[in-house]
């Protein structure tokens, strides 16, 4: 079989959707739109390379974003798209497959059977485009306000999507001949040099994330498609003793007292821990890391959570949610509140609104009333694909 491979273009900076983050790299449903494209061409047993194009400054995302997968070093992209490709191509060309799939990051939803017919397109053809035919009216309007000035015949007009595929060196030397002219996309410079194009049908669902309102479309689409849905709950409690301060979801808190027991006795972050572990039904805290073992004595209860996210990545999962509560007399939790959602949402890499922290006494009844020692429940949200 024919050595094919994916270039998939991250070097974007993405602002029209009004975050900082570049959006490739921002989360739906837990999974970055980076890498739920990349998986696509991943999973496809025909694709054998995978290259990524990005900024120079992007790495620490792309490495975020790909952390268990095993893949090539990126090529660092131009200043634009062309060049951007331009630059994935010549690094390529070191091996050169005798396909290359070009493909938008931003298109999280190409799917097996349009990759099969780009690829099969390829054996008649050097180029070939996906697409799917325009079905609206078209009409053209001028003026301010607009008016509709007249219909366009929309006969044989498609909507051009990507994976666009090319015979590996013809598509390399049509960039090279089409270097600083200024072309949309590759189809366009194949067509410059005379190329011919197969057009495919595309996949209605392969649209390009452009706006915010395309972005919550995408994660509408993404939760109506992954079903195995875990909960898990957790409860801990941790004996008050001598001290000056407690850490309570990681966020440390003077106090009058201290708390006692494994690590730094964060008894929040060990319920939240332990909540996840069960969603998995992957054990608890001490099964993974036993209280027996002075190596964690005094240690940061992160570690913990971080071990508990990594382990439910592993396993293809992301998590939906978490609900906390903390169970105590004092300290006052309120206070400190907003500083314990962002630090475990930081550790959970998910957004903030899916992080709540709440309190409750207990009405002075009780171990917790009496202030003998501190107690935290939680929920977790865990889908796993
Ligand atoms: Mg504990």
């Amino acid at each position: 079989m024919a050595h094919s491979a994916a270039l998939i273009l991250a070097g974007g900076s993405g602002s029209r959707l009004g975050s900082d983050t570049p959006k490739q790299y921002l989360q739906f449903n837990g999974i970055s739109m980076l890498r739920r494209t990349v998986d696509v061409f991943a999973n496809h047993p025909a694709i054998e390379t995978i290259k990524i194009v990005i900024r120079a400054e992007d790495r620490d995302l792309l490495d975020e974003a790909m952390r268990d997968k095993d893949i090539a070093p990126p090529i660092i992209g131009g200043t634009t798209r062309q060049e951007s490709v331009i630059n994935g191509l010549e690094v390529m060309a070191v091996d050169a497959p005798e396909y290359v799939l070009i493909h938008d990051a931003a298109r999280p939803f190409a799917n097996v059977a349009t990759i099969d017919r780009v690829l099969a397109a390829l054996k008649t053809s050097p180029a070939a485009l996906p697409g799917i035919p325009v079905t609206d009216t078209l009409k053209r309007c001028v003026g301010d306000p607009l008016m509709v000035s007249d219909t366009v015949d929309r006969l044989g007009l498609w909507h051009a999507q990507t994976p666009q595929g090319f015979r590996f060196a013809d598509i390399l030397s049509a960039h090279r001949a089409c270097k600083g002219l200024k072309m949309t996309d590759d189809s366009a410079i194949a067509e410059h040099v005379g190329l011919p194009i197969a057009l495919v049908q595309g996949n209605s669902e392969n649209f390009k994330i452009t706006t915010a309102e395309d972005l919550r479309w995408a994660q509408r689409m993404t939760l109506n498609t992954s079903g195995d849905i875990r909960v898990g709950n957790g409860f801990d409690v941790h004996a008050l003793g001598r001290g000056n301060h407690i850490v309570l979801c990681g966020v440390k808190i003077p106090h009058s007292r201290g708390l006692e027991g494994h690590s730094d006795a964060d008894v929040a972050m060990h319920a939240v821990t332990d909540a996840l572990l069960g969603a998995v039904a992957k054990g608890d805290i001490g099964s993974h890391f036993p209280p027996s073992e002075p190596e964690w004595q005094g240690r940061p209860s992160s570690i913990f959570l971080e071990h508990a996210v990594i382990l439910i990545t592993e396993l293809g999962g992301s998590i939906g949610n978490i609900d906390l509560t903390i169970i105590c007399e004092a300290p006052r939790i309120g206070p400190h509140r907003a500083e314990m959602v962002s630090s475990l949402a930081n550790i959970l890499k998910i957004s903030p609104d899916r992080v709540s922290v709440k309190a409750t006494t207990t009405e002075m009844l009780g171990f917790t009333g009496r202030g003998e020692g501190i107690a935290a429940q939680a929920s977790a949200l865990v889908r796993l694909r």
